[in-house]
């Protein structure tokens, strides 16, 4: 299988560092030969079998924090440069919204929907959907796929809830893709437990290898699609609760620039 060079790649799937700042920097890292010769920035093969915690060389965060930087595309200024800023940010926002006297539905919840999607804090879910509280049950992993604990979740809102639509909702540009693509491309590997995580999204990048078109963008629909599939292919309730019509699982995509969601 013919090597796909990860600059291009990325290059086309206009990587902007955005919230998955680590997995994109980790893939920046990947492109430069140059940089790479000086201080290599990948954790070894051999290093991928030590504690987590002893993964990684030292200063890895600092070195992709500084190479992302100079990358072509900068990521946006954090609104907080302490903690102690992030928590007033967080508690003056949280007054805001008492202030609206919001419906809180204290009483219970009755979410009609469960949504599988990302991590990355430019997808909000209950924002690109503008809907209030209560109206659906949100799980969120990067690279949103099922594990047995989010499959719970869902089960949860499916059988108790009585939710009527699973959504696995996936995105453009998501970095966890990009690291998993990266990772079947030329075996970067992630430090810490995110290997973990990118190695379970690599069906999702082998399915689309030889696909024409852009790698991660393929990826993104092909990891939906699998976890669709995956979603009464592992849960005998959500199997069940399909087979009756209860509740249907679909698939989408939201298209960072744009806004929009594609419905698969
Ligand atoms: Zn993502």
């Amino acid at each position: 299988m013919k090597k796909r060079p990860v600059r291009a790649l990325v290059a086309k799937a206009g990587v902007c560092a955005g919230s998955f700042s680590m997995f994109a920097s980790s893939v920046v890292l990947r492109l430069s030969s140059k940089i790479k010769a000086k201080w290599p920035a990948t954790v070894s093969g051999a290093d991928a079998t030590l504690p987590h915690e002893s993964r990684g060389r030292q200063g890895f965060w600092e070195k992709a924090v500084r190479l992302q930087a100079s990358a072509s595309n900068p990521p946006p200024p954090h609104a907080a440069k302490t903690a102690a800023q992030a928590l007033a940010l967080l508690e003056a926002g949280n007054q805001r919204f008492v202030a609206r006297a919001p419906q809180t539905e204290a009483q219970g919840q009755a979410p009609y929907a469960v949504v599988l999607g990302c991590s990355d804090s430019r997808v909000p879910i209950e924002t690109i959907f503008d809907q209030p509280p209560g109206r659906l049950f949100v799980v969120r992993v990067a690279g949103n796929f099922l594990n047995e604990d989010n499959l719970a979740s869902i089960e949860f809102s499916v059988a108790v809830l009585k939710s009527k639509l699973i959504l696995v909702l996936g995105h453009s540009s998501c970095g966890a893709i990009e690291a998993a693509v990266a990772h079947v491309n030329d075996g970067t590997t992630q430090p810490g437990y995110i290997q973990d995580l990118v190695a379970k999204l690599g069906p999702a990048a082998r399915n689309v290898r030889a696909d024409p078109g852009d790698w991660v963008a393929n990826a993104v629909v092909e990891n939906v699609k699998l976890n669709v599939a995956a979603m009464t292919g592992r849960s005998a309730i959500i199997a069940q609760a399909v087979k009756s019509g209860e509740v249907e699982v679909k698939g989408g995509v939201y298209d960072l620039r744009t806004g929009s969601v594609t419905f698969l």
